[in-house]
């Protein structure tokens, strides 16, 4: 194949040489039969060339590869480069891994060098490599899943942070989109941190409040019950703000985290089986309706043990406040495939299907008043949700009004000595 400007070159010559053997000939009809089969001929080169130059790109870079081979393609495409160019974010197009378009906004953060480099040394980071190993994505399946974005911490440097996601197109091509996401990070942290030390803050009046009101319901004249009534109305009161601040400060800690896996391999068969023991021994209502399920094997996955005990206490602890009394609570881990699963269903009111998609807002309660006054602050699922992603995990509602409501957690397993069994139907 040539390009167009090539064949014009050539149409032309052709033409050319057909006049001057025609003059040659001078006029009769060996000239004119000579003179069309040179016009045919220069038609037929022009038609069999590729359109190559109509499909320049605007100011997109393009690399060698996708001169030589690419033709075509999405990335030749006029319109494809005009809009990456348009784009602020970093734009890059792949084939096999192989840069072969970058917009100017990925060549501003990567260098022109990167052109017809492999995207994982262009990019290096961890998080990328992994995600661009084909082994561990379906890239060259030339499958449409995995389009979240990841997360590229202290990317390009400490402090920063970027997120890259992957669009596949046919054969092995893709795009890689990268975002730059430190400044709502920076944001998001001044509003964790704020959140974070007025709570704190607030721990100190808080414990002085419930320490004066514990003497005062010691010491002395314990006989006026109008004065016992306002100092237990206090009590309950400062311990409800006491545990709002402490989910407040969980909350704030949990999303100032919530991009950094935890590096920390645990077994979170121990640290279900210590929240369950906790809870049965606690003066929580119902400690003896809890029926722990547990496996007799470590679960090993990498994670956050404060964490992973919070996120059990939440949802053990709300099947012990909206269960039914007297009805069993029961806590299954299991193993499915490479994840562990922990359930934990109850027998209660249940939860309206409406509520369920809402139910891991902030300070969301299906039934406001009530829910209040048996304790709840409306941040346990929240954290629940944030501590789940941090671990890679999913967190799923189930729940049949009048019957009861199921929550379960999965969590993706790491190698070590880990059974594999087969995954549930
Ligand atoms: P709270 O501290 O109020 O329990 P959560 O975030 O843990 O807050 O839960 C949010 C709301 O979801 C609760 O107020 C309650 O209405 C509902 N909920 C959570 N778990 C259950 C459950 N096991 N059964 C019924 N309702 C539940």
């Amino acid at each position: 194949m040539i390009d167009r400007l090539s064949a014009l070159v050539i149409a032309i010559t052709i033409i050319a040489i057909g006049a001057i053997i025609s003059i040659i000939y001078g006029s009769n009809a060996a000239s004119i039969t000579i003179m069309s089969l040179a016009a045919l001929l220069a038609a037929c080169t022009l038609y069999s060339s590729t359109p190559s130059e109509l499909y320049e790109p605007t100011n997109a870079v393009y690399s060698d590869h996708v001169r030589a081979r690419k033709i075509g393609s999405i990335f030749h495409h006029p319109d494809f480069s005009n809009w990456a160019d348009q784009e602020r974010e970093p734009i890059i197009g792949i084939s096999n891994n192989v840069v072969m378009i970058a917009n100017d906004a990925a060549v501003a953060l990567l260098g022109r060098h990167i052109m017809g480099a492999d995207i994982r040394t262009a990019i290096r980071h961890p998080a990328a490599a992994e995600l661009l190993r084909p082994s561990s994505t379906p890239l060259l399946a030339g499958s449409h899943a995995q389009a979240d974005p990841v997360s590229l911490m202290d990317y390009p440097r400490t402090g920063f942070h970027w997120t890259i996601r992957i669009a596949r197109l046919s054969g092995n091509d893709a795009i890689v989109l990268l975002n730059d996401r430190s400044s709502i990070d920076a944001a998001d942290r001044m509003r964790s941190d704020f959140v974070a030390n007025a709570s704190h803050e607030l721990r100190t009046p808080l414990a002085a409040i419930l320490g004066y009101v514990e003497t005062l319901q010691d010491m002395g004249d314990n006989s006026d019950p109008m004065q016992q009534r306002f100092l237990g109305i206090i009590e309950r009161e400062a311990q409800r703000m006491q545990q709002l601040v402490l989910d407040l400060l969980s909350i704030s800690r949990v999303e100032a985290d919530r991009f950094r896996r935890p590096t920390t391999p645990v077994n979170l068969t121990a640290i279900v089986a210590s929240a369950v023991h906790q809870l049965q021994d606690s003066a929580e209502p119902r400690p003896a309706d809890i029926i722990s399920h547990l496996p007799d094997h470590r679960l090993p996955i990498m994670g956050d043990t404060g964490q992973l005990s919070q996120l059990a206490h939440n949802i053990i602890g709300n099947a012990m406040k909206y269960g039914r009394a007297g009805t069993p609570i029961h806590v299954h881990l299991t193993q499915e495939g490479r994840r562990a699963i922990l359930k934990v269903s109850d027998q209660g009111n249940g939860i309206p299907p409406d509520h369920l998609p809402r139910l891991t807002e902030r300070f969301y309660r299906v039934d406001d008043a009530r829910n209040r006054s048996i304790g709840g602050t409306g941040l346990g699922l929240a954290i629940v949700k944030h501590i789940a992603e941090r671990h890679q995990g999913q967190l799923s509602i189930e729940s049949i009004v009048n019957h009861g409501t199921t929550v379960s957690i999965s969590l993706p397993l790491i190698n070590e000595d880990v059974p594999t069994t087969p995954a549930s139907p």
